[in-house]
């Protein structure tokens, strides 16, 4: 049965069901995308369309994609992953609390610059606070303690990164895990020689 359209009045809005395209805006990566098995509502008379929320999410996602970044969703599972807060997450990479936060929800983009930077902590977890002990030698034993933490965070958890073929797949999740099983070792080992 037809609603009325909320933007002409007329009582002919009605649902659709299939392929939704979009298209980008002029100067996007791509012209137009694709979305199979959608739900939206378009309006016969003023050309209206009403997309689902479920189908809103899709082609957000879809932009992050086209334009080569990390979505919100995949830059909060990241820091997730790693263990630290939106606070310590915006300290490490060098930008405003604030600004960080935004990026988790959505209401700004990371730059490119900033997404490597992102994509690296996924790869390497303990990346930023080995800098940041170059920075502050004192540090060291924090650092140490935030390494020896990292084996019991998230890693296992599967990424909501299924649209981002290059993303930290389970085998780089492994070797992650391997190289600070390894430095964890040393540590052990070293500590024993010491006591010795
Ligand atoms: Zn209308």
């Amino acid at each position: 049965m037809a609603r009325v359209c909320p933007i002409c009045g007329a009582k002919v809005l009605e649902e659709r069901r299939g392929e939704y395209i979009f298209e980008w805006p002029e100067g996007s990566a791509a012209q137009q995308s694709g979305f199979a098995d959608a739900v939206w509502e378009a309006c016969d008379a003023c050309g209206e369309e009403i997309l689902s929320p479920e189908l809103s999410d899709r082609i957000e996602a879809e932009q992050y994609r086209i334009q080569g970044l990390l979505s919100p969703a995949e830059v909060r599972a990241v820091r997730e992953r790693t263990g630290l807060s939106q606070v310590e997450m915006a300290r490490l990479l060098g930008v405003g609390d604030k600004s960080y936060a935004r990026w988790e929800v959505g209401l700004s983009v990371q730059n490119k610059s900033m997404d490597n930077l992102i994509r690296l902590a996924a790869e390497h977890p303990g990346l930023f606070a080995e800098l940041e002990a170059q920075r502050e030698p004192d540090r060291e034993e924090q650092v140490a303690a935030y390494i020896e933490h990292l084996p019991t965070l998230k890693a296992q958890d599967e990424l909501a990164m299924a649209a981002h073929g290059e993303l930290p797949s389970a085998d780089a999740v492994r070797k992650i895990r391997r190289r600070l099983q390894a430095l964890l070792r040393e540590r052990e080992e070293s500590e024993d020689a010491g006591a010795a």
